[in-house]
């Protein structure tokens, strides 16, 4: 592997020294002359402007890099080693306009073709929900995606507000009706907590989407849930976006919209994991929230999972 890509090792310099780039990659914004080589890009987005209660994940980039260079080479579990398997790079943050959404949206998708264009695939570090919109605004645009969602909440709202249609709550009705993903293709795990009704579970009945519960989850263990997860996902090219809050609060309280009740900390791994194999075209992990992340240990779950997601793509994009 090209050295240029290596991450900058613990035992060169020590972890708590340097500028803390995404798990100590190089910085390879667009523009820079090694950019056209970069295979799976890293990628901040921080804004919350989608956030309906508690807010912060603007702050989550800067957080997770930061915690991130904690990550060394190899998976404990897997024994793959992402940063050998493919050219990884942190491409920097895209800028929003934290003022106006659709602006801040119309700068994300720019952001996002971009890396289509130069055939980067994209792991995203949130940002609340809403950031996901945008990317997928760029990567479903050529055909629809499959999705593999975790999380506590669908979702798929309608709108909230007196008719605001982009907030965190709704973005993947927004992708749906948009054409962005492939309703038969989608299935969202450890959904859970109160509600204020049942439109998003009926909107999910409605166009095809595989809902599956925490209790389900629960009652028939991750091996088998996330053996239909795959089947669900199958062959075609797949999304996979990750909230924090799917994880118990006991594990991950850094976040706005906490649901008791959740996976562990080592099932929030174990999930991705069993990803392997899937066509993976890109990936994001949002709603981690510092200001709520009083121990750090929000974030560093979080880029745990972000390096989980990097290895099952650079694994699977090795293997095709
Ligand atoms: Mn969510
Ligand atoms: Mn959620």
């Amino acid at each position: 592997m090209d050295d240029f890509f290596s991450p900058v090792s613990g035992m060169d310099l020590p972890r708590f020294a340097g500028i803390p780039t995404f798990m100590r990659l190089p910085h390879v914004p667009p523009g820079h002359d090694r950019f056209a080589d970069v295979d799976i890009g890293l990628v901040g987005v921080p804004w919350d402007s989608g956030t309906t209660n508690r807010p912060g994940p603007r702050h989550g980039p800067r957080q997770l890099r930061d915690a991130s260079t904690m990550i060394r080479a190899m998976n404990g579990v897997t024994r793959v080693r992402p940063f050998a398997a493919a050219r990884c790079a942190d491409l920097g943050d895209v800028g929003p306009n934290p003022a106006d959404i659709a602006d801040s949206m119309a700068r994300i998708s720019a952001f996002y073709d971009s890396l289509v264009t130069a055939g980067i695939r994209p792991l995203t570090a949130g940002g609340d929900h809403l950031t996901s919109l945008p990317v997928l605004r760029a990567l479903g645009k050529a055909v629809p995606l499959g999705m593999i969602h975790f999380d506590s909440h669908t979702d798929l709202w309608d709108s909230y507000f007196n008719g605001q249609k982009y907030t965190h709550g709704t973005p993947f009705r927004r992708a749906v009706e948009e054409g962005l993903l492939d309703p038969a293709r989608i299935v969202q795990i450890g959904i859970r907590g109160t509600m204020y009704d049942t439109s998003d579970r009926d909107f999910a009945s409605a166009v095809g989407i595989r809902i599956i519960e925490m209790e389900e989850c629960a009652a028939r263990g991750w091996d088998d849930v996330m053996a239909e997860a795959r089947a669900i996902a199958g062959d075609g090219p797949t999304y996979v976006s990750y909230d924090i809050d799917f994880v118990d609060p006991a594990f991950a309280p850094g976040t706005g919209t906490p649901e008791v009740g959740g996976p562990n900390s080592r099932e929030a791994l174990a999930v991705v994991r069993a990803l392997q194999g899937l066509d993976i075209v890109g990936a994001d992990l949002v709603e981690v929230s510092p200001p709520f992340d009083a121990s750090g240990g929000t974030a560093y779950l979080g880029v745990s999972i972000l390096f989980e997601l990097l290895c099952v793509m650079a694994a699977s994009r090795a293997s095709r």
